[in-house]
């Protein structure tokens, strides 16, 4: 088929009549279908229910310690949930400490901290000025909602394939004192479904911020998310890489495994240098007599090592493919060579992300969804919800049925195709 940029007004209202009598169709069937969020779906989630029965009444509750599970202590997680969340993490389980259910609970935490006492005996952001950070866009939502909340001003970087634009990245941060952070979601990103390169992550780590105060959040909420066996992304280790770089403090490293047992009830972690570990506990030590040791011992239980999480992934993986697998087809077959869009195939995580026509996203996601299809809102991927070429869409396939996905995937091309022929006839 023609691209729709290269037709004539006639041609694009022909299609423009086609597409409006599809889209009253699909209407009439009154679908309600949700693509907004990462979850994973009711399959995904069967798959940790033994998790429910690795700890019996009758059961001897102790860590290898001794220490025992059901009371207060060990704040810092007990020392088989460290050993596996840092082979997770790729980190010795000296640098890592075990939090509560959510490791964007602790993100939160870390700005707040941040805010009201400062980084490792630096001045508090909220006696500043100016408190800056840098978003590599498109990125993930709740991280802008949390910076935006506290009133740090954000910076746009645009992403590569490679991860974010580096010499923007280095140049800002060596001249500007106020720029405190940067928001990084290195494997599969969200929601490009991106890995940092070798080149980035040796950048990163090689980073001479103005700020002593600056830090990296090194959100890797993805990194044993693969979808293929054979084709899997390798991302360097960053706090070694710091370590090399003679820059140890430069990140805080973040991870959980919402997406790989069960979301809101898994277990966070952070792993980091002593020094920053030891600034995050003084905090810590007030806030909590300890975290649900119960919940890491049933992980630990449950998985066991670094092997028994791979074997739980691969399973995810089974679930997840097909998903992604339909609905790159279905934008390959219904768009491929239009000239209306570009969409990303990722190797892992939980997302694609589509651009469109400049200035179509929004009408897009409101066609869906008086369609009956729920996407995630235009503008979310970007801070303060504006994205400023209005084009980018995070698809997320793992919630639906495949049957649901198939039809919820049909509706969005077709909404695609009238936003961007609409768009056309009022250039
Ligand atoms: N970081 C990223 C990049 C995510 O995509 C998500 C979940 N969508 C989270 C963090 C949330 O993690 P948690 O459940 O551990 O708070």
């Amino acid at each position: 088929m023609k691209k729709y940029t290269e037709m004539n007004k006639e041609e694009l209202q022909a299609l423009k009549k086609e597409l409006d009598a599809q889209f009253a169709e699909v209407k009439a069937q009154g679908l309600a279908l949700d693509m907004s969020r990462g979850k994973p779906s009711a399959a995904q989630l069967d798959l940790s229910m033994e998790m429910m029965d690795v700890l019996g009444s009758g059961d001897d509750l102790k860590c290898e310690t001794g220490v025992d599970c059901r009371n207060y202590g060990v704040i810092d997680g007990i020392p088989e949930a460290k050993r596996l969340l840092g082979e997770m993490s790729e980190v010795d389980p000296d640098h890592i400490i075990i939090y509560g259910n959510s490791s964007l609970n602790v993100m939160f935490d870390s700005i707040a901290r941040s805010m009201t006492h400062g980084v490792m005996g630096n001045t508090p952001w909220c006696k500043l000025d100016e408190v800056k950070f840098l978003c590599p866009v498109p990125g993930y939502d709740r991280h802008f909602k949390i910076t935006e909340f506290f009133g740090i001003q954000m910076i746009n970087v645009p992403m590569t394939p490679q991860g974010p634009d580096m010499d923007m990245v280095e140049e800002l941060v060596s001249k500007d004192a106020s720029i405190k952070g940067i928001w990084c979601v290195p494997k599969y990103s969200n929601p490009q479904g991106y890995t940092y390169s070798k080149k980035t992550v040796e950048r990163f780590a090689r980073l001479k911020p103005a700020a002593p105060d600056f830090r990296i959040y090194w959100d890797n909420a993805y990194s044993i998310h693969h979808l293929y066996d054979d084709n899997q992304d390798f991302l360097v280790e960053i706090l070694a890489e710091c370590a090399k770089a003679g820059n140890p403090d430069l990140v805080y490293k973040f991870t959980s495994t919402s997406k790989v047992s069960f979301p809101g009830s898994g277990i966070a972690a952070v792993a980091a240098s002593k020094a920053n570990l030891d600034d995050f506990r003084t905090y810590m030590q007030i806030q909590t007599i300890g975290h649900d040791k119960l919940n890491q011992l049933r992980h630990v239980k449950f998985f066991k090592d670094l092997d028994g999480l791979r074997a739980h992934m691969r399973k995810h993986a089974a679930l997840l493919r097909p998903k992604f697998e339909l609905v790159l087809d279905t934008l390959e077959k219904e768009l491929g060579g239009l000239g209306i869009g570009q969409w990303t195939s990722p190797h892992g995580g939980y997302f694609i992300s589509f651009d469109s026509l400049d200035g179509c996203a929004k009408a897009i996601v409101a066609k869906a969804k008086e369609a009956g299809v729920v996407l995630t809102g235009a503008g979310a991927t970007y801070p303060y919800g504006k994205d400023p070429k209005d084009s980018n869409i995070r698809i997320a396939p793992s919630f639906p049925t495949l049957e649901d996905l198939e039809k919820a995937a049909q509706v969005f091309v077709l909404c695609v195709k009238l936003a961007s022929v609409e768009k056309l006839l009022a250039m």
